[in-house]
């Protein structure tokens, strides 16, 4: 371990963690992960499904664990209690997680200690699933994926690379290393935010106006996902409604949910299931007002003679406004604004229509601000008309000073 990591793992030290091992070609690395959980300083307790035992030996996890393996919901003498494991874990880590106890997980099914300790367990759940990558991509898989997510579980993202079949694409279980990253940022909490759930939108998004052609932005996602940066490392729980931009491939952390939609209507519908659980929502994304009315089936073709296309657009829903009136009194809505012309008099509009507590003022005029720059020039705006400008600064400084006023307008319900 590198003195980087041993830094970052030292919030590991005396916590108790229950381990799962479910029956993948994965069990292998579980053994790596038990050596680095102890010598992090981890309490370790293993659990194991029967098929597990037949790719690595519970002797290997308990040598390692330094403490006894259970694989059955009894011994011959003696009843494994499954209440009370799922009670003295501080987190249930399940790795690897199999198609089949993803599949049992999602549907309450439960036929070995592993699933039982599952279903009774207090403590926040952290999955790192392994499979190959037609089982992962396949429909059935990915539901259960949706359905274990929404339960409030943290799904560690899969690797993509060799796979044991001899494929290539997603599925590998995430490397130990990296399942220790999230247990540290996870056990990282001294801070601000700890416990609030905050629900983000960033980056642009798209309206298709045929199955290959969009209308769309130049949104960067990067004031997004600055936000996102700072509100994690305060501890904060957060959601993240991800437009189409690249910043946000690959992008993960224990208490981050990234959700990639592409249109309007798709950010609304999850903005607006995620909402009332909220503390806060913060409105980063620039979201196209409009979208076309009809999407054609097939792509739009150049016919000889036409010369003019006429393309008739709808107003989109807009998410800000519908989660403004869905806000209650100790929620909190941070708008943005990106203005050309009467910038002042339009956020003061903006602030009030969509019920923030208060807007983000970009002025394209500003040079360094706005769309792909790494800093940004910008002016709060809150609800009585009162201003305060900012200094032209990094993105990452201009969300901390967003998420002190966030947190200042916490604390003034
Ligand atoms: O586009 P507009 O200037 O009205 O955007 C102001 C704020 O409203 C921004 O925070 C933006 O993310 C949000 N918005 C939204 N849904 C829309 C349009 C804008 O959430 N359809």
């Amino acid at each position: 371990m590198s003195e980087q990591e041993a830094d970052r793992t030292h919030v590991l030290k005396g916590k108790k963690i229950l381990l799962g091992v479910c029956g993948s070609i994965a069990a292998y690395k579980s053994a790596y992960l038990v050596r680095a959980l102890v010598k992090a300083g981890a309490e370790l307790k293993i659990v194991m499904t029967p098929s597990a035992c037949q790719f690595i030996s519970p002797l290997t996890l308990s040598t390692l664990g330094k403490n006894e393996v259970l694989t059955g919901l009894a011994t011959e003498s003696s009843w494994n209690n499954h209440v009370e494991l799922g009670l003295w874990a501080d987190v249930f880590l399940v790795a690897p997680l199999t198609a089949q106890s993803m599949s049992s997980m999602a549907t309450g099914a439960c036929n070995n200690l592993l699933l039982a300790v599952y279903l009774s367990a207090k403590c926040p759940v952290m999955l790192a699933p392994a499979m190959d990558l037609d089982m992962w991509k396949h429909p059935a898989t990915q539901n259960n994926l949706t359905k274990i997510k929404d339960y409030g579980h943290l799904v560690i993202p899969v690797g993509v690379g060799d796979l044991a079949s001899g494929l290539q694409g997603p599925g590998r279980m995430a490397e130990p290393e990296e399942i220790l990253g999230f247990l540290s940022d996870f056990f990282s909490i001294n801070l601000s935010l700890k416990d609030k759930k905050i629900l983000v939108t960033a980056g642009p998004t798209r309206e298709y106006i045929d199955p290959v052609r969009f209308i769309s932005n130049g949104s960067s996602g990067k004031m997004g996902w600055a936000l996102v940066e700072e509100l994690l490392k305060k501890g904060a729980e957060v959601i993240l409604l991800a437009g189409p931009a690249s910043i946000f491939d690959d992008k993960s952390h224990a208490r981050l949910q990234i959700y990639r939609v592409e249109s309007a209507e798709e950010m609304a519908s999850l903005a607006i299931k995620f909402y009332p659980s909220c503390a806060a929502a913060i409105f980063a994304a620039a979201v196209g007002d409009f979208s076309p009315t009809i999407v054609a089936d097939e792509k739009i073709k150049k016919v000889p003679g036409l010369n003019t296309v006429n393309l008739e657009l709808s107003k989109n829903v807009d998410i800000a406004a519908t989660l403004g009136e869905m806000k209650r009194g100790n929620q909190v809505n941070i708008g943005f604004a990106l203005e050309t012309q009467n910038e002042l008099e339009n956020a003061r509009q903006k602030v009030n229509t969509k019920n923030f507590n208060f807007i983000v003022l970009n002025s394209l005029r500003e040079e360094g601000a706005g769309f792909g720059f790494s800093t940004n020039k910008v002016t709060f705006v809150f609800p009585e008309g009162q201003v305060r400008p900012l200094a032209l600064q990094t993105k990452n400084s201009v969300a901390l000073e967003i998420i002190k006023e966030l947190e200042n307008q916490m604390g003034n319900d």
